[in-house]
Formats: structure tokens, C-alpha cells, sequence
């Protein structure tokens, strides 16, 4: 059998060094079964981190429709097909009633880039508003706007506001409101910033969590407000939902957690349980003007096969009531993590919705991120069998976000994975 080590020298050579791989030992998993993945010694993992198989790992349902679909048919989106109408029908139908069409795609950089350049094509205007801390894919224009941090964008139509947080804010000792403002004033002036620069505002972007910036706690009514300011200037509001949608928060939308209305929704990873599947929804009249100017098409996408699993996927999400398994495994296991905050003087901050849950390391001292202790912390967990990894601007953000159906013992098993690890690490 081929070992770990051989295996890797040809991922290599086959791959290129620069793909990156998970842990300091990496794992070499061969098969997959609802929360659960086993390596190539048959040792079980507990899977906290892969959000794509989002209702289990070889969900047999999905197999099924993939394994029926391909048997049946698997053509271009240019012929009539039942299916693929149903399955719009059904996903714009989970908005609210300003969404009516979707242009399929395959990955969350594509669909993103539909949204991009819809919000140009129906506002006549290039500024794009995104956050400091951000990723939403990898094309040129969408990986324009990746974690700018301090540094300008490339796209000299790219503005970054600093996302709105409240465990390390920009400024200090505010009341909720006032931080609130202060975020908000960054906003009004970046507007104003793109408006003078003669680009104008056709959209702000922004996970409708903040995944990517590390799940912070937003301060109450930024959302709302924020898609106000912009829609005020004459732009539209997309809400990023590829990690924050499809029930990840116990509720199907991320933006109705954190309580905004967006014209635009960019949805992927969870669509298909793997295959490659991902949406933008609008208006009809905005789908619209997008392919009168672009004749858009994908030749993957739109297809019976994809329809067919996408169809799989939301029936399972329904008829299992994974909501309401993540709304109450996930708070159960966020209130433990929360209790072992104040327990630990490493753990800084616990937080998320439903099962995405984040939780800080730092550095007893001060506050200050620690990467370092994050990284020992996921490597130890890993070799306690169960998965998870960092993330944040900081990337000292453990994230927890398994599949929809992991249960109560699976987080009761983790809680004590959980406690050896910190006591061991956190000396
Ligand atoms: N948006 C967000 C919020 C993401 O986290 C990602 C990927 N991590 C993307 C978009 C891009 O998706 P994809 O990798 O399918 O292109």
C-alpha cells in the first residue's frame, strides 16, 4: 500500500508544493459517512470543518439522485428541462420576495462574479464596496477585493471599510451605539470617497456573518443600516451566503441572523454536498439586465445533474430538520464553549451562530491573537480524532462548522477532546 510518505512526495511533484494541505502531519482520508471520515488506517475523525458535505459525508439520498441523474440524462442548460426550472423555482422561493430568478454556476468565485457585475450592469456605476478582512474567491476581479487589510486594492474600483466588530474594535471604550456610528461613519465615507472618484456605488458585498473576518459580533443595526447608506447612494447590497446560508446558522439565511434585506444573493459550497454547484439569485429584472449584457453561459451549470443533487440537498435540509438540529446543537455547544471562557485565561472570545462557532486564542498577557497556541490546538485536536482548523483576520480563530447533522454527543465527545487539549496546551 502506498505509504503517507510516498504519497505526499508525489502529491508534490503532481500537484506543485504551493497546494496547501491541512496539519502538521497531513491526514490521508479514503472514505466518508455522514460527520464521520476515516484515514487510511481505518481511524475515525469526527469532521468539524467541511461545510461543502454540509447533510453528511456519502449522503445516501444525494448518491442517489447523482447516480439516477447521470443514468438518465446530463446535458448543457440549452434544452428544456423540468428539473433545472424546479429547482430555481425552489431556491429563489427560500428569499424574501424581492428574489424571483438565479443564475447557476459552479464555485462561489463564479457566482460572485455574476453579482459583481450584475450590480455594475443595473446601476451603470463601478465601486464596489467589500471589508478589510474579506475573501468571496479567487478570479481577478473577485479576488480584487481579498482581505485588503491596509493596503489599497488593485482595482482602483475596489474600497475596503474595516469590518465591524465589538471583541477588537478600531476604537476603544465606546457603548455599542456609538461603535455602531463609528463603523458606519467609515462607511459614509468610503461612499463618499467612490462617488468622488467619479467610479460612483454599485454594491457592497459582504458575508452576510462575516465568516472570513472570523465570525464577529456585529454591532446591533450596522447590517441594516450599512445596506441602507448604500442602497441611499445609489448602489445595491449582495449578500455573500456561500458559507453563511443553507441553515449553517440554524436559520437559512445568514442575513437573517444579522438582519438585513440584500437585492443580491451568491450562494455555493452547501448546494451540492460536492458538486460543484453554486447560485446567484435577484430580481427578475436584474437577472435580466445581467443576461441581456452578457448572453451569460456556464457549461457545467444549469444542468439536470446539478438540479437533480441540488434538489437532493434541499430536501434533506427539509425533511430532516437540520435547522433546527443546528439552531439547538449548535447553541448548546456555544454556551459550553462560552462557560469555558471565563474557566481559561487563553480562550478570548467565543462566537457564531448555529454550527459555525469560532473561538479566539490569546495570549494570557495581553489579548493579543496567538496564532501559534491555534495551531497547536487544531494539531492536537486532529490527533484526538476530531477536525477542525483557523481562520480570521488573525487566523487564531479555531473554527468549528461541521456538517448540519452533527448531534449532541458528537459535540459532548468534542467538549472533551476540548478540555484535554487546552489543559495540556495552555500551561
Ligand atoms: N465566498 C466566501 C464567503 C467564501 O468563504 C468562499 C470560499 N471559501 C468563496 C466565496 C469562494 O467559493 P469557491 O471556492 O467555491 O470559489
Amino acid at each position: 500500500m502506498t505509504t503517507t510518505t510516498d504519497l505526499l512526495a508525489r502529491r508534490t511533484r503532481a500537484l506543485g508544493s504551493g497546494a496547501p494541505l491541512f496539519y502538521e502531519q497531513p491526514l490521508h482520508i479514503v472514505r466518508g459517512d455522514g460527520v464521520y471520515l476515516y484515514d487510511a488506517d481505518g481511524r475515525r475523525y469526527v469532521d468539524m470543518y467541511n461545510n461543502v458535505p454540509c447533510v453528511g459525508h456519502a449522503n445516501p439520498r444525494v448518491v442517489e439522485a447523482m447516480a439516477r441523474q447521470q443514468a438518465t440524462l446530463n446535458v448543457h442548460s440549452r434544452y428544456l428541462h423540468e428539473t433545472v426550472v424546479t429547482f430555481c423555482e425552489r431556491l429563489a422561493a427560500l428569499h424574501g420576495r424581492q428574489i424571483d430568478s438565479v443564475i447557476v454556476s459552479c464555485s462561489g468565485t463564479e457566482a460572485n462574479e455574476v453579482a459583481l457585475r450584475m450590480a455594475r450592469f443595473a446601476t451603470g456605476k463601478r465601486g464596489l464596496i467589500c471589508t478589510d478582512a474579506t475573501y468571496h474567491g479567487n478570479s481577478e476581479l473577485v479576488g480584487s477585493l481579498t482581505r485588503l487589510g491596509q493596503q489599497p486594492s488593485s482595482n482602483p474600483s475596489v474600497r475596503a471599510i474595516p469590518f465591524p466588530e465589538k471583541f477588537r474594535p478600531t476604537v476603544a471604550g465606546l457603548s455599542e451605539d456609538e461603535l455602531c456610528e463609528a463603523y458606519l461613519e467609515k462607511l459614509a465615507a468610503t461612499i463618499a470617497d467612490l462617488q468622488a472618484s467619479g467610479e460612483g456605488v454599485a454594491a457592497i458585498i459582504v458575508c452576510s456573518i462575516l465568516a472570513n473576518e472570523g465570525l464577529p459580533d456585529i454591532p446591533a443595526g450596522f447590517m441594516a443600516r450599512a445596506a441602507s447608506m448604500v442602497r441611499e447612494a445609489g448602489g445595491l447590497v449582495i449578500a455573500d451566503e456561500v458559507q453563511a446560508g443553507y441553515v449553517r446558522t440554524g436559520q437559512w439565511w445568514g442575513y437573517d441572523v444579522t438582519g438585513f434585506i440584500p437585492d443580491i444573493v451568491v450562494t455555493g459550497k452547501p448546494m451540492g454536498n460536492g458538486l460543484p454547484l453554486a447560485a446567484t439569485a435577484a430580481s427578475q429584472a436584474l437577472v435580466e439586465t445581467f443576461r441581456a449584457n452578457t448572453r451569460y453561459f456556464n457549461t457545467s451549470a444549469s444542468s439536470p445533474l446539478q438540479a437533480a443533487v441540488g434538489l437532493a440537498v434541499l430536501d434533506e435540509i427539509e425533511d430532516r430538520g437540520l435547522a433546527g438540529n443546528v439552531a439547538t446543537v449548535g447553541a448548546a455547544l456555544k454556551a459550553s464553549l462560552t462557560h469555558r471562557k471565563g474557566a481559561s485565561n487563553v480562550i478570548g472570545d467565543v462566537r457564531g451562530h448555529g454550527l459555525f462557532l469560532g473561538v479566539e486564542m490569546v495570549k494570557p498577557e495581553d489579548n493579543a491573537p496567538d496564532l501559534d497556541l491555534a495551531k497547536r490546538v487544531i494539531n492536537r485536536l486532529k490527533d484526538k480524532c476530531f477536525l477542525t482548523s483557523n481562520a480570521g483576520v488573525f487566523a487564531n480563530v479555531v473554527k468549528i462548522r461541521p456538517p448540519l447533522m452533527f448531534s449532541s454527543e458528537d459535540a459532548a465527545a468534542f467538549l472533551i477532546a476540548w478540555d484535554e487539549t487546552i489543559a495540556e496546551l495552555a500551561v
